[in-house]
């Protein structure tokens, strides 16, 4: 049997907008917003500390007032981060330690809304599920999301499933609970920005991670909480001990060495932070598997400005394809008009940019697409 073409799904947060999550410039509105009560990990007090904090920040930073329009987060994170990573104040107020704290309780915030329940869309399954079956496909995702991962366990908890769905992320991850570090498999999210499901150890450099459906560490451990921060920003009496008391209940320590967890994302800035060496593992990996592929499906992506340095590895990959091999590059990223032009400006007037989202896509053209391409090889 001859060996299935190759395709990259790159996805971006239009994709998991269809599983009911806020796109990535919409995610703004939503920072100023505290989880409900039955669903922080913290406390409704704790919370809403954490949204004064950022509301302050954004009227001393960005004149904001709550009828305004809310800076983007790459205006929010490019502030903090290029301030912050250089040792420079922001202002009197902000000094390059209060500026870490805003941006953990920002990161924490994110967490928190890209977790809350939003409903499913069993499309997304079903794209997934067919993909996998006609080619040999590596899921490369700039989201922190953890919806495909969530996708794929459900798949594979399906009785009637015989296949393999388990997939690996393309570096050497543990699980937090056991310490087993988890396997290879056929099918890697390859995640360039991160994950909202990983932990990172200062210490002894290893990631980990839960089992997808066992729920989220950064989160449940509160890694991106601390009780200096909440001093330094001025908590009131009492919450920096109660804070204290919440997170001895489910303790943030490395199962090796016992460091204190961090996470280590690429956030929405201009300047991220992807100098860990997993993440050069994971981008080497992506270059390679986008190489190689022979299609090219990106996904509610909208190629932004800030991604440039993902912009130039997808440009590399592409121009690191062997003479003469036709490859197609797809895309399903929406209506706006301005998204199709910066594609075909990119990559050549030859990208199919597909003016639609992708539930419709999914529902009217994919089996289309399916054909086309089944065969190219
Ligand atoms: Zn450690």
């Amino acid at each position: 049997m001859p060996d299935k073409p190759k395709l990259a799904l790159i996805l971006g947060s239009g994709f998991s907008k269809a599983a009911g999550l806020p796109v990535a410039s919409k995610l703004n509105d939503e920072l100023l917003e505290p989880p409900p009560a039955d669903k922080t990990v913290l406390t409704p007090e704790i919370d809403n500390f954490i949204t004064d904090k950022l509301r302050e920040f954004w009227r001393y930073a960005f004149g904001y007032e709550d009828n305004h329009q809310k800076p983007t987060l790459e205006e929010h994170f490019t502030t903090i981060d290029l301030a912050a990573n250089t040792g420079h104040c922001l202002g009197e107020h902000y000094e390059p330690k209060k500026l870490r704290a805003i941006r953990r309780f920002s990161i924490h915030r994110v967490f928190e809304r890209l977790d809350l329940p939003r409903g499913r869309n069993d499309n997304i399954g079903s794209l997934l599920l067919q993909l996998k079956n006609n080619f040999h496909i590596d899921i490369i995702t700039l989201n922190w999301d953890i919806v495909v991962e969530k996708c794929l366990f459900a798949i594979q908890m399906l009785p009637e499933i015989e296949k393999d769905y388990t997939f690996d992320y393309g570096i050497e991850i543990e699980d937090f609970v056991s310490k087993e570090v988890l396997p290879q498999r056929d099918l890697s999210i390859l995640k360039a920005h991160g994950s909202a499901n990983w932990v990172y150890c200062n210490n002894c450099r290893r990631i980990f991670t839960a089992k997808p459906g066992v729920g989220k560490v950064p989160l449940e451990r509160r890694v991106l909480i601390n009780k200096e921060d909440f001093e330094l920003l001025g908590a009131p009496e009492g919450m920096p001990e109660s804070l204290e008391a919440i997170k001895q209940s489910s303790p943030a320590d490395c199962p090796y060495c016992h460091n204190g967890l961090s996470t280590r994302i690429g956030t929405f800035s201009f300047r991220k932070d992807l100098s860990l060496s997993q993440f050069g593992t994971i981008w080497e990996k992506t270059h390679r598997r986008l190489s190689e592929a022979d299609h090219w499906l990106f996904i509610g992506y909208s190629l932004p400005e800030a991604d440039y340095e993902f912009k130039h590895l997808l440009k590399s990959a592409q121009l690191a394809k062997r003479n003469g091999i036709a490859f197609t590059i797809t895309t399903v990223c929406g209506t706006k008009q301005k998204t199709q032009v910066r594609y075909k400006r990119f990559f050549g007037e030859t990208t199919d940019t597909q003016p639609i989202y992708f539930d419709q896509w999914f529902r009217d053209d994919f089996h289309q697409y399916l054909e086309r391409i089944a065969d190219r090889k």
